[in-house]
């Protein structure tokens, strides 16, 4: 049969990702601090785990999905973590957004323990996570990543083994970092036309089809022109991936200049009280500041 699952982290993300990996034939233990999480998950077909240890036990590999680096280390190194409980099969893959430099280190104090890791990450955002749309980008050792495909491959569409450990994590900054500074750029764009009384649908609609298209305007930008504030990929995260973008290049000394930008608009944003909102409430930003 298909490779047996242990799924930590039920949230906006690992919620669709489960969904998948059952509809694809995988038997799934499912594990989440909030229980209605895991209720759901059991309500799509998944077996209830207590732990990080009980989603593992068993399974070929175990799957984390969280928040951020703390989190991920909780769930290995802590109590009933997979450090010392971890699959039959030991392998472990981290799909979160996480610090580089933490993911090397838990490559490293895996491998001593004789359990193989991939830093996993994914973009596509909750859309992509739930038609299995991801593009996934994985840093470890090869035949880790081999084992991990077929599983992948429930989730995704773009499935890349991107280099040694940490590099998925490199390979995800870089994408959050053209993410963060393309959303700025939709919020000029739309605050210049609105404040010269264009219609912005319309303007949107034109843009599209020419040389300024891009994801974030297809998807995001008819939420940021209704002025919805729903949640989907929240403001919190992305500041945090910017923050992890910085940290890296800093301890590179590479000058990322309009990342430091970007990051002051996500600082606004929170302080108004927007961090469990969408990242279209970035042009939100632009509404106080033009005072539209
Ligand atoms: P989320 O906050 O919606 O879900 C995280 C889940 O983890 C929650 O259900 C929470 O209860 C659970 N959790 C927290 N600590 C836990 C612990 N110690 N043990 C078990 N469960 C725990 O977040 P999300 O939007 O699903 O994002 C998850 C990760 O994926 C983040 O690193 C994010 O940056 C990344 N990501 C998100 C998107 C997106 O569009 N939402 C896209 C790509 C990548």
């Amino acid at each position: 049969g298909k490779g047996d699952v242990g799924f930590i982290g039920l949230g906006t993300m690992g919620r669709e990702m489960v969904r998948n990996l059952l509809g694809a034939g995988h038997r799934v233990r499912a594990f989440d601090i909030a229980a209605a999480a895991v209720e759901d998950a059991v309500a799509a077909g998944a077996v209830a785990a207590s732990s990080p240890a009980d989603a593992a036990h068993g399974c070929d590999l175990a799957i984390s999905m969280l928040p951020d680096t703390p989190h991920v280390e909780a769930v290995i190194y802590g109590a009933d973590g997979l450090l010392a409980a971890p699959p039959a099969g030991r392998l472990v893959v981290d799909m979160s957004t996480i610090s580089p430099v933490a993911v090397r280190r838990m490559h490293a104090d895996l491998a001593a323990a004789g359990t193989a890791f991939l830093d996993a990450p994914v973009s596509g955002g909750p859309v992509g996570a739930k038609n299995a749309t991801l593009s996934i980008m994985a840093g470890g050792d090869a035949d880790a990543f081999v084992r991990a495909r077929p599983v992948f491959e429930a989730m995704g569409t773009t499935i890349t083994h991107v280099g040694a450990p940490g590099a998925g994590q490199t390979v995800k900054l870089c994408n959050q970092l053209v993410c963060g500074l393309n959303i700025q750029a939709i919020c000029e764009a739309l605050a210049l036309g609105r404040a010269s009384g264009v219609d912005l649908e319309q303007l949107r609609h034109v843009l599209l089809g020419g040389s300024a298209a891009s994801w974030m305007l297809d998807k995001l930008g008819p939420a940021m022109i209704a002025g919805d504030a729903g949640a989907g990929f929240r403001i919190d995260l992305m500041f945090k991936d910017l923050r992890l973008v910085q940290e890296h290049a800093q301890a590179l000394s590479v000058p990322l200049p309009g990342t430091a930008l970007v990051t002051g608009q996500y600082v606004e944003a929170r302080a108004h009280g927007e961090g469990a909102n969408g990242n279209q409430a970035l042009f939100r930003v632009y509404d106080r500041m033009t005072n539209q």
